[in-house]
């Protein structure tokens, strides 16, 4: 029996068998050939440039059709080592002289290649390195014939063992067969742990090495509480395990009981609780769990799984869905926020060196009008059937809110002369994430109808720590003194210019986080369905008064250990039953 700790990305207790998904294991034949086979070898070679000269143009094609920035378009420099004609005589000679498969004489051509770029003291030249890697194993693919195993395929209930699974992976997961999954990347505030909770799947991810340490057939225990994944337990252990699984599901049925009832404490603050949806189906989820809207449609999961780009009706028709099921509640529509870990379908991974960083969300949509324009549209009018609201991602100054208002202006002109209905009355609202936003968010708030905090791109940015990364998921801490005081600073601001503030980050979802939020006279938490229950639980269960007073003493720690030991105290005084629930 091991015992290995990550984060806990996903509530709730699995055990069960192991399934590894590792797309890129496989083994590189390595044989001596026939003189006969040759031909055929060479033959066989060739095809794969070909198939994967082909791929690779049917993805560029892709790419240039949503990134019009011609210097962005790497897969020229892919093309171009494919069709060098050099590379092709070396492994044809491998093959001929040496007598080797295709797969070992390309596997040693392109290692003399990679070794050569390797050797050469030229900063250009050594990025270059990652593209060959890329290109050689493209090629090998295509020889080897692997196919990129598909999840959904899976006939009976496993547990998935993963180097990292992709948000789309994961959207794409059969609740009935994924009973839980673990992954050695990946953290808290990851696309694919926050897909993870709309599924309701336990799920540990930040692992770094689990996929060493498990083999096919293992029996493992998902403790996504705790963050904990258990290989081959013992007796004792599965037993343990499968009384505290009885416990975590019968306190969620006592959670249950008080879903549909308002968040309001005890001395009668109400503060709206809303749902974080990614998936159609997370609608159902959310009303299901009692929340009293969307407060957040990560719209961008629509774009993600398919080859082309959805058109303005089909959009519409998914936000008119979630419009009028949504009634008599609102559903926020955050435009399109690709990039970052967020890619698939069209939307490829860029050659930069800092995608977080980079070109995505309200920088990709102002950079590819048409894209975005079919999306504003799309919500302008599905709007128009109920309480529809609009919001923007990454946002880093009011300028970029000016410039889409003014579109949002034009395209309804252009509604009114297709004789369309849309909501001549749209809410607007900013996200604020970036540091510059939430420093000038008195300037941002003149601007917009609401803004909402988003915690999880908030913290990366304000600690300059990578929300994915597990080798420093301890700096991910949004206890950090920096951040109550910026938390702090937004809300005031807002307040002040008459805005109202929510949250839909990850954070609001944490009972001590709700502690502060509440104290800080937040107006909506909006999170993953499966976590309504307890927020409202917790609001339920204490007074504003004295949220507001402990908001004022942690604003003066020093330490976020201070901040957490106080809030974690202030939680289990007034909610006892929160004990399982540790200050990390
Ligand atoms: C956030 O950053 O907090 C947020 C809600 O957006 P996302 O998690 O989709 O980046
Ligand atoms: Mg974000």
């Amino acid at each position: 029996m091991e015992k290995f700790k990550g984060v806990g990305a996903s509530p709730g207790i699995s055990i069960g068998p192991v399934h590894i998904f590792d797309e890129e294991k496989y083994i590189i034949p390595d044989y001596g050939i026939d003189p006969k086979d040759i031909p055929s070898e060479v033959k066989r070679f060739k095809e794969s440039l070909s198939k994967t000269k082909n791929e690779l143009l049917i993805l560029q094609k892709k790419f240039l059709k949503t990134v019009k920035d011609k210097k962005l378009d790497f897969f020229k420099m892919h093309i171009l080592v494919l069709e060098d004609p050099y590379l092709e005589q070396k492994v044809v000679e491998q093959i001929a002289e040496n007598r080797k498969n295709a797969e070992s004489a390309l596997f040693e051509v392109m290692s003399q290649y990679i070794e050569n770029l390797e050797s050469i003291q030229d900063e250009y030249l050594s990025e270059r390195v990652a593209d060959l890697y890329d290109i050689s194993k493209r090629i090998m693919r295509n020889l080897v014939k692997k196919r990129r195993q598909t999840l959904p395929r899976i006939e009976k209930p496993v547990i998935i063992i993963s180097k990292e699974l992709t948000p789309t992976d994961t959207a794409g997961l059969n609740r009935d067969k994924i009973i839980g999954f673990a992954t050695d990347l990946g953290g808290r505030t990851s696309h694919t742990a926050i897909v993870a909770r709309a599924l309701e799947i336990p799920a540990v991810v930040g692992l770094q090495h689990i996929t060493r340490n498990i083999n096919e057939g293992d029996i493992l225990i998902i403790d996504g509480n705790e963050g904990l994944v258990i290989v081959n337990p013992d007796e004792k252990v599965l037993k343990e395990y499968r009384t505290a699984k009885g416990v975590f599901e019968k306190f969620s049925e006592e959670l249950r009981k008080i879903q549909y009832l308002q968040a309001i404490t005890v001395d009668k603050k109400y503060v709206k609780i809303a749902g974080n949806i990614e998936i159609r189906e997370g609608i159902d989820s959310v009303i299901s769990h009692g929340g009293e809207g969307i407060g957040l449609f990560r719209t961008e999961f629509l774009y993600l799984d398919r080859s082309d780009l959805p058109t303005e009706k089909e959009l519409y028709d998914v936000f008119k869905e979630a419009v009028q099921k949504i009634k008599p509640f609102d559903v926020i529509f955050r435009t399109l926020d690709i990039g970052g870990d967020k890619l698939g379908g069209q939307f490829t991974a860029t050659d930069e060196i800092n995608p977080f960083l980079g070109y995505r969300a309200i920088r990709f949509c102002l950079e590819n009008i048409d894209i975005f324009e079919t999306q504003l549209k799309a919500i302008l009018r599905a709007s128009y059937y109920g309480e529809g609201k609009i919001m923007f991602p990454m946002v880093s100054s009011v300028d970029e809110i000016l410039r889409i208002k003014d579109l949002i202006e034009q395209l309804k002109l252009q509604l009114k002369k297709e004789g369309k209905n849309y909501k001549e009355n749209i809410s607007i609202g900013a996200m604020i994430e970036i540091p510059s936003a939430a420093l000038t968010s008195d300037i941002i708030s003149r601007n917009v109808d609401f803004l909402s905090i988003g915690t999880n791109d908030l913290v990366q940015y304000t600690m300059a720590v990578d929300r994915n990364n597990p080798k420093i998921s301890y700096l991910y801490d949004p206890y950090h003194p920096a951040i109550i005081r910026l938390l702090n600073e937004i809300v005031q601001n807002a307040h002040r210019h008459h805005v109202k503030v929510h949250v839909c980050g990850e954070l609001a979802a944490e009972p001590m986080a709700a502690v502060l939020f509440i104290g800080l006279k937040v107006d909506e938490l909006s999170m993953s369905a499966i976590a309504i229950p307890e927020v409202k639980k917790i609001i339920r269960s204490v007074k504003y008064a004295d949220c507001h007073d402990i908001l004022n003493k942690v604003l003066k720690f020093e330490t976020s250990q201070k901040v957490k030991a106080s809030l974690h105290k202030f939680v289990l005084e007034n909610i006892p039953e929160f004990a399982y629930k540790s200050a990390d």
